[in-house]
C-alpha cells in the first residue's frame, strides 16, 4: 500500500516512510491511498468474534500488503493485552471504557501498536531505532510505556522541569531500560525546539536512526479503530458514537472503521470551549485559533491536527461532514456539574472529558427518542484527582494499582538546559 500526503497527492511513500517519518515534508498528513474496507465474510460473522480476532482483521486490511500475517497478530496481540468494556449506565447509555491500559488513557492502543510495527519495520537494520518526543505530560507516558522493552528501541523523552505532574513524572522517569527520561530546564516549547533541532541535523538523524513518535502517526489510528467494532457489536442498536475530542485522533479512527463496513448511526464530536470543528460544523467556516485551558485538559486544542485526515476522508465536503458527524461543546462549569450528576443518579466515576462526552449523549437521546449513545471514556478518573475531589469529595476514586506502586519508585532523570548545541551534542553520545 502506498500513502500520500493530504496537501499533496503525487506526494507517494510506502508504508516504513509514512510510519517512521510521521509527518511529510509538506506539513500535511500521510492517508492511504485507497481507505481499506472489510469484506462481506467478516460482516457476517463480526458479532462473535473476540477483541483480538476484530484487531488481527482490521489490521490486515491496513498492513496486510506489507507485513506478514504472523508478524502483524504478534503485534496485535502485544497491543491488546488488555480489555475495552462496554459499561450501561441506563438504557441506551452506554460507556466505552478505554482506560484500562498500562497508562490509563486510551493512547496506550495507539502508541503500543506503533512502538510494535515501528519494531518490525526497522527489523533488518542492525542499528537500534532512536525514538525522540518531547511531552508536556501525557502522551510521553503512553510512549514510554509502549517502547519499554520493545527490541532494537530505545526512547529518549523531553520533559520541562516542574511542569508535569508528581505521577506523571514517575510514569516518565522510572521505568529504566530502554528509556531515558530527559528533564529540560524551560517549557514544553523548548522541548519540542530542542527535538526538532536534532531531527534539523540531517547527519545526526541519519546516524542516530532517530524518529518521532508523534501523535499524528497513521499507524495509531488503525489500533484505534479496532473498539469500535468491538463495542459495537455488544450492542443491539445501530450506535451513535460520542467521541470527546481534541485532535481528533480518535474520531478519526471512528470514521476508518465506518469505511471498514461498521455500520454508525452518527458520531457526536463533544468538545470543551476549545470548539473549533463544533462551530465548523455549524457554520461551514473552519476557524483554527489558540486554545484555552480547561479542566479537560487533554482536548485543549485550537487547531486540530487530524482535521485534515476528517476533511480528506469526506472529500472536503461540508454537507457530507455535517451528515456523518454532530458537534456539541460544553464549559467546565457544566461538565463539574455532570460529574456530581452521574455520581449522584447512576453511582459511576467519570472523569472530566468522559463527562463532556456523557453531557452530548445525553443530549443526543434527548433529541432522538429511541437511539443508543456509545460513549468513549477516554481516561481514568484517578488521572484528575484534583477536579474529582473538588467535585465529589475526599478520595472519590481508588488509584490504580499499576499507578499507585510508581509513587515509591526512584526517579531517574538527566538534566538538561535549553541549549540546542549541547543537547545534541550530548544525543551524539549516546
Ligand atoms: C488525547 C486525549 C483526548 C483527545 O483525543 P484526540 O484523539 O486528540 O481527539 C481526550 N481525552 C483524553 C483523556 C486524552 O488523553
Amino acid at each position: 500500500m502506498l500513502y500520500h500526503s493530504t496537501n499533496n497527492p503525487a506526494h507517494q511513500v510506502d508504508l516504513k516512510e509514512a510510519v517512521l517519518r510521521s509527518l511529510p515534508p509538506d506539513n500535511g498528513l500521510y492517508m492511504p491511498n485507497t481507505l481499506p474496507t472489510l469484506g462481506e465474510d467478516f460482516w457476517k460473522i463480526w458479532r462473535d468474534l473476540s477483541f483480538q480476532e476484530i484487531g488481527y482483521a482490521v489490521a490486515d486490511a491496513f498492513f496486510g500488503e506489507d507485513v506478514p500475517e504472523e508478524a502483524l497478530s504478534e503485534i496485535v496481540d502485544g497491543t491488546l493485552e488488555f480489555d475495552a468494556p462496554v459499561v450501561t449506565l441506563a438504557p441506551g447509555d452506554h460507556i466505552l471504557e478505554l482506560f484500562h491500559g498500562p497508562t490509563l488513557a486510551f493512547k496506550d492502543f495507539g502508541a503500543r501498536f506503533m512502538a510494535r510495527l515501528m519494531a518490525w519495520l526497522t527489523r533488518a537494520e542492525d542499528r537500534e531505532l532512536t525514538v525522540l518526543v518531547a511531552t508536556s505530560g501525557d502522551t510521553g507516558g503512553a510512549v514510554a510505556s509502549a517502547f519499554h522493552h520493545v527490541e532494537g528501541t530505545r526512547v529518549f523523552i523531553l520533559y520541562p522541569k516542574g511542569k508535569v505532574s508528581g505521577l506523571q513524572e514517575k510514569q516518565l522517569t522510572t521505568l529504566g531500560g530502554n528509556i531515558h527520561a530527559l528533564e529540560v530546564d524551560g517549557t514544553f516549547d523548548d522541548c519540542q525546539r530542542l527535538v526538532k533541532s536534532a531531527f534539523l541535523d540531517r547527519e545526526l538523524s541519519e546516524r542516530m536512526n532517530l524518529t518521532s513518535a508523534n501523535s499524528i502517526n497513521l499507524s495509531r489510528l488503525a489500533p484505534q479503530s479496532f473498539y469500535y467494532i468491538h463495542s459495537a457489536r455488544q450492542i443491539e442498536a445501530k450506535p451513535v458514537f460520542v467521541v470527546p475530542s481534541g485532535n481528533f485522533g480518535n474520531l478519526t479512527a471512528g470514521l476508518l472503521a465506518r469505511q471498514l463496513g461498521l455500520s454508525v448511526e452518527k458520531f457526536v464530536a463533544a468538545t470543551n470551549i476549545n470548539d473549533v470543528v463544533p462551530a465548523y460544523l455549524q457554520s461551514g467556516t473552519y476557524t483554527p485559533r489558540p486554545s484555552a485551558a480547561t479542566i479537560s485538559n487533554a482536548m485543549d486544542v485550537g487547531a486540530p491536527s487530524n482535521f485534515a485526515r476528517m476533511e480528506a476522508i469526506f472529500e472536503k465536503s461540508w454537507d457530507a461532514m455535517r451528515g456523518k458527524i454532530s458537534g456539541v461543546s460544553y464549559t467546565d462549569d457544566e461538565t463539574r456539574a455532570a460529574i456530581r450528576e452521574v455520581k449522584e443518579t447512576l453511582d459511576y466515576t467519570i472523569d472530566p472529558h468522559g463527562a463532556v462526552g456523557w453531557l452530548a449523549a445525553r443530549q443526543w437521546r434527548e433529541d432522538h427518542p429511541g437511539s443508543e449513545t456509545i460513549t468513549l471514556e477516554t481516561a481514568h478518573p484517578s488521572k484528575f484527582l484534583d477536579v474529582m475531589n473538588e467535585e465529589l469529595g475526599p478520595n472519590p476514586v481508588e488509584i490504580p494499582e499499576r499507578l499507585a506502586i510508581l509513587a515509591d519508585r526512584q526517579k531517574v532523570a538527566h538534566p538538561l538546559t535549553m541549549d540546542e548545541a549541547a543537547f545534541k551534542d550530548w544525543l551524539a553520545t549516546q
